[in-house]
């Protein structure tokens, strides 16, 4: 059976407990697990994510501050290309003493709080990182993107032009043409 404490960026903060000013700070590199995504941005399951945190033992709770950092798979949205997204989130979080002190929000849900001596690092991680995910990731903030009229990649190739009016392409088209209708007419070979 897993439980909880199997999870990744759960901590022990029974040294915190009924301990006002105590506090304890952490490094932490774990895989981060699932759905650290959005459409545009992913964080693979396996990718390890570096939380840095102070906990420190307040009278509502254990305030949690720090950071969590790793690095995102996305793609350019001019180009295409496969771009790696640094991502850097801070963490600010106060974390009830139990789910009867937990605040409710509007909608029901439980805020932050300690499960008995355990405390669940991963959800403001995971929060953290995905609002500081790009919308719209560039491999270089100059990338040119693709052209418009055959999808190749300027930045490869910064000379590119179409010509669309130049009398040699209606040539080479109507040469094509007349191939394929070629190949049309020729009879099948068996
Ligand atoms: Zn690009
Ligand atoms: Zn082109």
């Amino acid at each position: 059976m897993t439980t909880i404490a199997d999870a990744p960026f759960v901590v022990d903060v029974r040294a915190l407990l009924g301990k006002p000013g105590a506090y304890q700070r952490l490094e932490i590199t774990e895989p981060v697990g699932p759905d650290v995504r959005t459409e545009v941005v992913a964080v693979g399951e396996a990718q390890p994510v570096t939380a840095e945190v102070m906990l420190e033992s307040v009278r509502e709770g254990i305030l949690v501050t720090g950071q969590a950092s790793t690095v995102g798979d996305a793609v350019c949205s001019r180009c295409l290309d496969p771009v790696r997204v640094d991502l850097s989130a801070p963490l600010q979080e106060l974390y009830a003493w139990s789910a009867q002190e937990a605040e409710v929000d509007d909608l029901g849900e439980l805020g932050p709080h300690l499960d008995g001596e355990l405390l669940d690092l991963r959800p403001p991680i995971r929060d953290g990182l995905i609002l500081e995910m790009p919308l719209a990731p560039l491999c270089d903030p100059d990338c040119p993107g693709l052209c418009p009229q055959c999808g190749v990649r300027l930045a490869d190739d910064p000379s590119h032009v179409h010509e669309s009016s130049d009398p040699r392409w209606a040539a080479l088209s109507a040469l094509k043409n007349d191939l394929l209708d070629e190949q049309a007419d020729a009879p099948k070979e068996n």
